[in-house]
C-alpha cells in the first residue's frame, strides 16, 4: 500500500471544501484497473504504449483499490466497475481475467472481462461464460502486430463478429479509441457511429470522451455525435479538461455520461496543461522517478509542486466547473456519479457463474 500517496493538508482541503458537497453520497466509477503484477507481459517491446502509468503503479489488487477510495473520499462509498490491465498480446488473459472472476464473485462488484481480437465469436462466449462478467475491455495493443500504431482503426480490436456477441448478449464494451485524432478522427467518428447502428444492443462506453483531453482534440466531434447518436455512453475517467466536458453535457446530455477514475494512475499527484494541443503531466519532481522517458511528463517543483492534488480530484473539479457552466442540477449530477451507472449495470445480465 505503499505507493497509495496520504492525503496532505491541502487535499484534504480541497475535498472537504469543494468535492465531498459537490458528490452524492454513492458513487459508482465504471473505469478502474485492479490487477496483480504477475500476470503483466514481460517489460519488453511495449512501444504501442504510453509509458508513464506504469510510473504511478505496478499493479492494483483490490485491496489498493479500496484504500485509495477510503482515503480519498472519506465519507462516500465507491462501487467500482473492475476490469484488469492486460495491454499485451504476451500478458496472462487466463490469471487476469480469472482475478476479476473472483472479485465479482467474492466482493460483489461489477466488472469486464479483457477481449482479445483473434478470439472467435464462439471462444468470446466460452471465456464470458468463466466469470460473472457485464461485457468486455477491448485495446489497440492487442491489434493485429503487423500494424503500424496509427494504421489501427476500432474495427482491428474489436472485430464484427465478437461486436455481432456482444449485441446478442445487449452487453457493455469499454473503448478506448486509437489514433493521433483521437475524438475528432472521421475514422473513429465514422466507426463509432456505425457499431451504434449496426449493434443497437451493446452498450458501447467511450473511455475518457474519446481522449479529448485538449480542446484541439474536439474538433466539432461532439456536435456531431449528439446529433447522429442516442445510445453510446462516455466515461470522463483521466481527463481533466473542463471546457472538453461542458461541450459533452450540452451535446450529449448528462443522461448519457458516467463517471470514471481511471485507477491507479490518476492517484497520481499531478496538474495537467495543454501545450500546442498535447497534453504535459506536470509532476512534483522526483516523485515518480525517471519521467524522461516519457515527454507527457514534466517535473516541476517549489511553489508549483506544492500546490498539485491528486489527478483524481482535478478530474472532479474540471467537472465541477463544467457542471456549474452549464447549469446542472445535483440530480444531474447525482445521474453522472451513480445513477445512470446504475441504469446501465442493471439493464446487463452476465451469462457465466
Ligand atoms: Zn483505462
Amino acid at each position: 500500500m505503499s505507493t497509495i500517496p496520504a492525503p496532505t493538508a491541502l487535499d484534504q482541503e480541497i475535498y472537504s471544501t469543494r468535492i465531498a458537497p459537490f458528490l452524492p453520497p454513492r458513487i459508482i466509477d465504471i473505469h478502474t484497473h485492479v490487477w496483480q503484477s504477475k500476470t503483466d507481459a514481460p517489460r519488453q517491446n511495449r512501444s504501442r504504449l504510453v509509458t508513464w502509468p506504469a510510473l504511478v503503479a505496478s499493479e492494483n489488487p483490490i485491496e489498493d483499490l479500496v484504500e485509495t477510495y477510503r482515503r480519498l473520499f472519506p465519507d462516500k462509498e465507491v462501487v467500482p466497475m473492475m476490469f484488469g490491465h492486460l495491454n499485451h498480446r504476451a500478458a496472462d488473459f487466463a490469471g487476469g481475467n480469472g482475478y476479476i472472476a473472483e472479485l465479482i464473485r467474492r466482493r460483489g462488484f461489477p466488472g469486464l472481462m479483457y477481449a482479445r481480437p483473434d478470439w472467435s465469436a464462439e471462444e468470446l462466449v466460452v471465456q464470458l461464460r468463466l466469470g460473472r462478467f457485464s461485457g468486455v475491455k477491448v485495446y489497440l495493443s492487442l491489434a493485429d502486430p503487423k500494424l503500424a500504431v496509427n494504421e489501427i482503426t476500432i474495427f482491428d480490436f474489436l472485430p464484427p463478429h465478437q461486436l455481432a456477441v456482444i449485441n446478442e448478449l445487449g452487453m457493455i464494451v469499454m473503448l478506448h479509441i486509437p489514433r493521433d485524432g483521437r475524438l475528432r478522427d472521421p475514422v473513429n467518428i465514422e466507426q463509432m457511429i456505425e457499431i451504434e447502428r449496426r449493434y443497437p444492443s451493446v452498450q458501447l462506453i467511450i473511455a475518457h470522451v474519446g481522449r479529448a483531453y485538449c480542446d484541439e482534440d474536439m474538433g466539432d466531434a461532439l456536435a456531431l455525435l449528439g446529433r447522429e447518436t442516442r445510445r453510446m455512453w462516455f466515461d470522463f475517467s483521466a481527463n481533466t479538461n473542463a471546457v472538453v466536458f461542458a461541450e459533452l453535457i450540452r451535446r450529449i446530455g448528462s443522461r448519457r455520461i458516467l463517471f470514471g477514475s481511471d485507477l491507479p494512475i490518476v492517484r497520481m499527484r499531478c496538474h495537467r496543461i495543454c501545450e500546442h494541443g498535447k497534453y504535459i503531466n506536470l509532476v512534483p519532481k522526483g516523485l515518480y522517478g525517471d519521467v524522461s522517458v516519457d515527454s507527457h511528463m514534466r517535473e516541476v517543483d517549489g511553489a508549483a509542486a506544492a500546490e498539485i492534488t491528486y489527478f483524481l480530484y482535478e478530474e472532479i473539479l474540471a467537472f465541477k466547473a463544467a457542471a456549474e457552466a452549464t447549469g446542472l442540477t445535483k440530480q444531474d449530477v447525482a445521474d453522472v456519479f451513480c445513477h445512470n451507472a446504475e441504469r446501465l449495470l442493471n439493464s446487463v445480465k452476465p451469462i457465466g457463474q
